[in-house]
């Protein structure tokens, strides 16, 4: 029961790529009092009862009664505050995830919420809204928009509505380019709503992602490799070509599904924006460019006609690249089925990537990084 229930349902998804990757996804058990939520900093598939952070469910819902600034900054370091003030005693170590507000707006006992292709494939998608309202009815629809309080505060008067109308609370909530929460009471109707899901998507499916290997030009990929790594300041470089690399690495124009990111996941590992190269020759010059233009070095580059290329500061940084930019190209893929990718907005791009800045500085202040 409780603790031990949700432990549980963390390392089933938390281990299976279909639901997390690279430490991504939260859960959360609740009782009357006491939320207890994923801490920051521990993975789903290895997590322990002492990984969740306990929180004060009253303190937390009080956050809703005050009234924030309305600048940005300002407003995001109150209610983390607040939330760190809602931590209950002896837990002050630890710190919950950013999305702990949207996980106590939910009166359900175990709280599941990933970021999978598949569901992505939806909110990444031109018709996803229309397509969420046909194939799951009674589930929560919420428009991209900023992380944190906004997203949070937006949930909740969706969460509030559905109830008014319909005398239940939702148990499916789509995040537009992010994810999906999960919502039930014991982990069988959990596991049920969760199949329930990916199954009705799957039957939707007309094109999937095919990621056949595809034999490369290794001469080249070597020589390519040299010149990344070596512009890129002795980063690690890992080269995967496949049906559907092939055929986005073709040109400029067939690469465009995947120039922008489709989730806040693949900004955090991979930046802002891919880089893709016409011409090999150029690739240092390319480099350069791309750095002066962004403030900082490219994850992952596509070579026109040989491949994808993920670099990292070593070998684990540059896997993750690589493995979130496969997750992108999936859910591209998966998109065809509804009407194509919608990427992130710009001014989403834009405010992730300085939040990120600026998670990264007071890590630095904290001396963490
Ligand atoms: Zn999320």
């Amino acid at each position: 029961m409780g603790i031990e229930t949700i432990v549980n349902i963390s390392h089933k998804y938390g281990s299976d790529e279909e639901f997390v990757l690279a430490g991504g996804g939260n859960t959360s058990y609740k009782d009357e009092e006491n939320l207890y939520i994923k801490g920051s900093g521990t993975s789903l598939a290895t997590i322990k009862a002492e990984g969740f952070v306990k929180m004060s469910r009253k303190s937390l819902s009080k956050i809703w009664e005050k009234t924030y600034p309305q600048n940005s900054k300002e407003r995001e370091a109150q209610v983390l505050k607040d939330m760190m003030g809602a931590k209950c005693e002896g837990e002050e170590a630890k710190r919950p995830s950013v999305e702990t507000l949207l996980h106590n707006l939910f009166p359900h006992t175990y709280i599941l919420h990933v970021h999978p292709a598949r569901v992505n494939g939806i909110t990444c998608s031109n018709d996803g809204e229309k397509v969420v309202k046909r194939l799951f009815p009674d589930a929560i629809w919420v428009k991209e928009t900023e992380p944190g309080y906004i997203l949070a505060s937006e949930c909740r008067s969706k969460l509030e509505k559905y109830k008014v109308e319909t005398g239940k609370a939702a148990n499916l909530l789509f995040l537009q380019n992010h994810g999906i929460f999960f919502a039930a009471n014991s982990e069988k109707e959990l596991d049920l709503l969760v199949s329930h899901v990916i199954e009705t998507i799957k039957a939707q499916e007309k094109i999937v992602p095919d990621f056949t290997e595809v034999k490369e030009d290794a001469e080249a990929v070597e020589k390519i490799k040299t010149v990344l790594a070596s512009s890129l300041g002795g980063a690690t470089v890992k080269f995967t070509l496949n049906k559907e690399i092939e055929a986005l690495c073709k040109s400029k124009e067939d690469f465009a599904p995947v120039l922008y990111p489709m989730t806040p996941d693949h900004i955090v590992y991979c930046k802002s924006s891919p880089l893709f190269v016409d011409d090999a020759e150029n690739i240092s010059k390319d480099v350069l460019d791309y750095s002066d233009k962004h403030g900082f070095m490219p994850k992952i580059v596509f070579v026109k006609n040989v491949g994808m290329f993920a670099c990292g500061k070593d070998e684990k940084d540059a896997a993750t690249a690589e493995k979130l930019w496969l997750d992108e190209i999936k859910i591209s893929v998966y998109a065809k089925n509804f009407s194509g990718v919608r990427p992130m907005a710009e001014n989403m791009i834009d405010f992730i990537a300085n939040w990120e800045v600026e998670s990264y500085r007071s890590k630095v202040a904290e001396g963490k990084a």
